[in-house]
């Protein structure tokens, strides 16, 4: 007979992940349902904890968490314990193979796919960061470009990142091997150069390109096309090249956060949980403020049962949130949402400025359980980008609130 499942997790994104292999370390049995890809795969390989408060830049985000209003969820998580919960997110991501800088005490700067900074808490290894927001830390940049490449505004990010007081010399470079995927113009995406790179013969003739077209002590950017499963092609290539090497991240998909997401996925199974991909939850059985039952796509007619219940399913764009003619919704368990129902409201005309959508989410109690009709419900547990209280655009605190909610709830599911 198989053990019982400890924890369903509806949703497979950064929390979704986070949170299931905090409680597989324990040896808690484990689900999680996904139905599609996440938002990691858009991710330039950077995070951000609390980058801004009231429209002005954050350097240390822990003193500045303590001013938030009490519906963001680090205000949930506990002011107190976020410092904690970010140095333990840190040491796993660490544990999966995701190394990266950066501290909770203080924000870096990472250099966005247009080549201007924001401000981040971790990077991965070997992305280019400044540890100012309006300077680089280099005086001279050899910006290398790779002939047909689609995914990088070369020209834009070379003027954007001569504006922060670096001499950028642009370089093109051909690699040979690199040819296969330049046949279609539309081919030349990051992820498929990736794809060809692997780690054997066509990375080395890259370096050996980037050599020949650069002298020892120049400072060289790459567009991130190394390392979709794993960093080692990343490693390799900075060895090989001779001189100092980061890169730089691409317009998505992006291979830096598939590179995350693939890696959060390979260690969840690796310690035993199970991740049924491209599967949907789609109706939930609750009664009386506790859920009994859960029902996917693919096994309509029998209801996954778990003691616990995480939902993760990331805000509007992973279809956490919908928007239909009756207002915004959560579409599993209809839990109440943090939006109004004017569509009018939902939006406004200044496309790059503080949106209204960007903040609706999901309505909790102070421990993160989902409320329904205004009660809690006591087994289910909302982490992540569906969250209600925080806003990624204008607070850059996106993956910061992912982290530190799926270790919060996986700790309150451990310690019950
Ligand atoms: C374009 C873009 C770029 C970004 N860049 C950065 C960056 O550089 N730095 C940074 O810090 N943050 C960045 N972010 C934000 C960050 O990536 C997100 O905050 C984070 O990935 C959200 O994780 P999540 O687990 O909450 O949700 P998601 O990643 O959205 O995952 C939710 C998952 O749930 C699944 N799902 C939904 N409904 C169901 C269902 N009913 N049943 C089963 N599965 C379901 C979805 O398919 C999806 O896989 C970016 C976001 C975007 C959109």
């Amino acid at each position: 007979m198989t053990t019982p499942l400890n924890t369903l997790i509806i949703g497979g994104g950064l929390s979704g992940l986070t949170c299931g292999i905090a409680l597989a370390k324990t040896g808690r049995r484990v689900a999680i349902v996904s139905s599609s890809t996440s938002s990691l795969q858009l991710n330039g390989g950077a995070m951000e904890l609390l980058g801004s408060v009231d429209g002005k830049e954050v350097t240390h985000p822990l003193e500045a968490i303590v001013s938030l209003p009490p519906e963001h969820p680090y205000q949930k998580v506990g002011v107190d314990r976020c410092g904690t919960l970010a140095v333990e997110a840190k040491q796993l991501l660490a544990d999966t193979g995701i190394y990266t800088t950066g501290t909770v005490e203080q924000n870096h700067w990472r250099i966005t796919p247009l080549g201007v900074t924001k401000p981040a808490w971790l990077s991965l290894r070997g992305m280019a960061t400044s540890d100012a927001p309006d300077r680089l830390p280099w005086k001279h940049v050899t910006l290398l470009n790779l002939q047909g490449f689609v995914d990088f505004p070369i020209q834009f990010v070379a003027h954007n990142l001569s504006q922060l007081g670096c001499e950028v010399t642009v370089r093109d470079i051909f690699v040979e091997s690199l040819c296969q995927p330049r046949r279609n113009a539309s081919e030349m995406r990051a992820a498929n150069l990736a794809r060809t790179l692997g780690t054997g013969s066509k990375l080395r003739q890259l370096a050996e390109a980037i050599n020949q077209s650069t002298t020892n002590n120049e400072v060289v950017l790459l567009p991130a096309i190394a390392g979709l499963e794993d960093d080692y092609p990343v490693t390799l290539l900075r060895r090989l090249v001779n001189a100092p090497l980061h890169f730089l991240a691409t317009m998505p998909p992006s291979v830096p956060g598939t590179r995350m997401a693939m890696m959060l996925r390979h260690y969840f199974k690796m310690l035993g949980g199970t991740y049924l991909a491209g599967d949907t939850a789609c109706r939930a059985e609750v009664a009386e403020n506790h859920i009994t039952g859960i029902y996917t796509a693919k096994t309509p007619d029998k209801a996954q049962i778990a003691k616990h219940y995480v939902l993760a399913t990331g805000s509007l764009m992973s279809l956490g949130l919908v928007a239909t003619a009756e207002g915004i919704t959560e579409p599993l368990f209809e839990l109440d949402v943090d939006a109004p129902i004017e569509r009018e409201q939902w939006s406004h005309y200044g496309l790059l400025g503080d949106q209204p959508f960007m903040h609706f989410g999901v309505r909790t109690d102070a421990t993160l359980h989902g409320i329904k009709d205004g009660k809690s419900i006591d087994n289910l547990h909302v982490i992540g980008s569906i969250l209600a209280g925080h806003n990624p655009l204008t607070m850059s605190d996106s993956t910061g609130v992912d982290l530190l909610t799926a270790l919060a709830v996986a700790h309150e599911i451990i310690e019950k």
